[in-house]
């Protein structure tokens, strides 16, 4: 055997032992946490193997940072501070990296997603006072005169904005806190896990079975007491954020009013489409365009899936008195309908 040969064998025979490692045999322990951040949202990671790591610790302290740079709720949050000053001088990485993104998908959404719709979110009574008064006309028009993030700039490491805009991250967060746990992961030697903060998940690697890790999508149709399944995928190295209108919404004089706002009018979000499950290389994206899909409706958030390879998506849409499914092409094959949908 001459010495390329050699090599070449020698290499193929690494790969192999690498990938082997890497793929966690059956039964291999599976480490499992869960708890409460940002209020009340309940997160839970899975790492494949790794008894040696204390994560639990680790993973509370690095939301409680996360937390304390972009919590709205906590009054000397670093986004807190923004807000009440107008001024931020070098924002932390967890500042910048959500607000570029933010900037990005705004752009790509035609202001769609906008985090600066706080404003317009008060008004209709989904902010911290949760009176319903249906505001009139003159009011949503006054109140839309602070809302977009052409308002808010970044330059030279200085954030400023107009008196009286206010920035909130509040649909990116979550997709956010989970790319966060799962590089920390990363960075201590994880190559199998799952993290989910409040129904957004990212995975990577294989489950404790040595199979894609299978992620549910709930049925958007049912009460908002109950849930049931409508999908499942098989995911591997990828993340998954899901918006809708059918968990946060009050209804009064016979009208629904949801809690997503279209910022470039200041009204709800009312249109068929139901529920918006993204995916994307990463979460905090994945969040971003759910939310900003529930704005859209179903055409243009099809248009924007199909021209994007980052992107894949599973819409819930009413059709003529019928619910409906759209399957974006990169999934078709790894995802599973429950029953009722697949006939
Ligand atoms: P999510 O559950 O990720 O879809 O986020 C929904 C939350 O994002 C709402 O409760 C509002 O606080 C905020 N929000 C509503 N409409 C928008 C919008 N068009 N762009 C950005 N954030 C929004
Ligand atoms: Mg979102």
């Amino acid at each position: 055997m001459n010495k390329k040969k050699l090599s070449i064998g020698f290499t193929a025979v690494l790969l192999v032992i690498t990938i082997i490692t890497l793929i966690p045999r059956k039964g291999t322990r599976l480490n499992e946490i869960s708890g409460q951040t940002m209020g009340t949202i309940m997160y839970h990671v899975k790492v494949v193997g790794h008894p040696e790591l204390d994560f639990e610790k680790s993973i509370d302290s690095l939301l409680v940072v996360f937390n304390q740079a972009l919590s709205v709720y906590i009054p000397d949050s670093e986004i807190s501070t923004f807000n009440q000053t107008g001024e931020l001088s070098h924002p932390s990485e967890l500042f910048t990296d959500v607000f570029e993104r933010s900037q990005a998908v705004y752009e790509r959404t035609d202001g769609a997603f906008d985090p600066t719709v706080g404003p317009l979110i008060s008004i209709w009574g989904f902010g911290p006072d949760k009176t319903v008064i249906i505001p009139d006309s003159s009011i949503i028009d006054s109140v839309l005169l602070l809302v977009s993030m052409e308002k808010v700039d970044y330059e030279n490491g200085l954030l400023t904005k107009d008196r009286n805009v206010q920035l909130d991250f509040g649909a990116i967060a979550k997709g956010q806190a989970v790319d966060e746990v799962g590089k920390w992961l990363e960075r201590k030697g994880v190559q199998n896990y799952l993290v989910e903060i409040g129904g957004e998940v990212r995975c990577k690697g294989l489950n404790q079975d040595g199979r894609t890790w299978a992620i549910g999508i709930e049925d958007p149709t049912v009460s908002q007491f109950e849930t049931r399944g409508l999908a499942i995928v098989n995911v591997q190295d990828r993340s998954l954020a899901t918006s809708g209108n059918y968990r946060n919404y009050y209804k009064t004089e016979g009208q629904i009013y949801a809690h997503i706002i279209d910022p470039r009018t200041g009204y709800n979000a009312r249109h068929n489409l139901l529920s918006a499950s993204v995916f994307a290389s990463d979460c905090m994206t994945a969040d971003a365009f759910a939310t900003a899909f529930m704005v859209l409706g179903l055409e243009e958030s099809i248009q924007i899936v199909e021209d994007d390879s980052n992107l894949d998506a599973v819409f819930v849409f009413s059709s003529e008195g019928e619910i409906d499914v759209y399957v974006s092409t990169g999934i078709t094959e790894i995802i599973e309908l429950t029953e009722t949908l697949a006939e």
